[in-house]
């Protein structure tokens, strides 16, 4: 069956109780025990392990290939609780590109003496060789395409080489969802999602994911890892996100056809310097993407104002559709002037908006963006 088939069904079938077609909702946090002290329905304490949450751990493993899904209550700690469960000194070997606050994390951790980290370019495979020379532990963080500067890095390559060094592979798939890419299949060990983003779609949930090639003895460090911070997914988040998950194939492949003709119209226009879509032909990574992703290129596009820092701020004021907003992969598009969120030390230049498109109508995206990027070009 088609993934997009698997995502639309209940795992396991209508709920056994009354033949419900969606799952049902557990809000229970304890389990009775029978006369042996065995947990009949497999539960104890929903700290460990919440009902509600296993059907969309389940359909998470499958769409990513994976054996084993687990929730947590949001993106950053889902990827702590997996990085807390390496070895103390692991070096991480990291994109200089990649998530800002799971970098600032990284720093904070390195500064800390827990971990050591290497931040090497995204897209040069000879920088990461370089890097996994390192005497181990070593663990290497992937993210592709990366936030927001659309960077590609090549899955198959770097997981080889990182293997060869004895490095854990972790890949951010967040800005791809399996949709587009499956990191597992090109090597990668252990995935890991915002599932406040497109995995759930809708805006109202925030959620982390990983999910695991194989159930070994980091896998079961990194259950223990949730199970003692308390860092597991609320039943009625977890019911959420297992409903959202449903239209994944729908929603994803929309948001990302309606990137590339946003992109493909306002390349080139006169306000702008740079589109970055991975999607383009031109993009320096599109070889790569269109290797490692299917159905489209992802929600995220970047654009740079030739104006610099003060067009930018103009731009997004002037937009209608895309809301002045963090996040992305809500029904909704949303603009941000990301280097001042990010602040100081971020490699993000400030003349560049983060357009991370939603559910809209692409005419309607495409009218929004070049009304606001002409008004720009009036200006002069
Ligand atoms: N990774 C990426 C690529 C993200 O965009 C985000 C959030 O914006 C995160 C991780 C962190 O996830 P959360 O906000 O759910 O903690």
């Amino acid at each position: 069956m088609h993934p997009s088939t698997r995502a639309a069904r209940t795992p396991g079938g209508p709920d056994p109780t009354f033949g419900g077609l969606v799952p049902p909702l557990h809000p229970a946090t304890s389990y009775v025990r029978d006369a042996d002290g065995g947990y009949p329905g497999g539960h104890s304490y929903s700290r460990d392990q919440n009902p509600t949450g296993d059907p969309a751990e389940a359909v998470l493993a499958d769409l990513e290939g994976g054996t084993e899904a687990l929730l947590f209550g949001s993106g950053m700690a889902a990827a702590t609780a997996l990085l807390d469960a390496l070895p103390a000194g692991t070096l991480v070997v990291a994109p200089t590109h990649m998530y800002w606050t799971m970098r600032l994390w990284l720093q904070r951790e390195t500064d800390a003496g827990r971990l050591r980290t290497a931040f090497v370019a995204n897209d040069d495979l000879a920088a990461w060789a370089e890097a996994l020379t390192a005497p181990g532990p070593l663990a290497v963080w992937l993210e592709t395409p990366s936030n927001p500067m659309g960077l590609v890095t090549d899955l198959a390559a770097v997981a080889e080489l990182a293997h060869r060094a004895g490095a854990v592979v972790i890949a951010d798939n967040t800005t791809a969802t399996p949709v587009h890419t499956r990191p597992i299949e090109h090597g990668v060990d252990v995935v890991f999602h915002s599932a406040t983003k497109q995995l759930n779609g809708h805006g109202d949930v925030l959620a982390g994911a990983l999910v695991t090639a194989r159930s070994d003895d980091l896998w079961a460090r990194v259950h223990d890892q949730r199970a003692y911070r308390g860092a597991v997914l609320g039943p009625f988040e977890a019911w959420l996100l297992q409903r959202g998950l449903r239209t994944l194939y729908l929603r994803v492949p929309r948001s990302a056809a309606s990137a590339l003709a946003l992109a493909e119209a306002v390349q080139g226009h006169r306000a702008l310097t740079e589109v970055i879509y991975p999607g383009l032909p031109d993009h320096p990574g599109h070889a790569v993407a269109a290797r490692q992703m299917h159905d489209g290129f992802g929600l995220l596009l970047s654009i740079r104002l030739a104006g610099g820092e003060p067009a930018a701020r103009r731009v997004l004021r002037r937009l209608e559709l895309f809301a002045d907003a963090t996040s992305l992969g809500g029904p909704e598009s949303l603009a941000e002037h990301r280097s001042r969120i990010e602040g100081a030390g971020t490699p993000v230049p400030d003349d560049l908006l983060r357009l991370a498109v939603g559910l809209e109508h692409p005419d309607d995206l495409v009218a929004d963006l070049r009304a606001a990027l002409d008004a720009e070009v009036g200006r002069g």
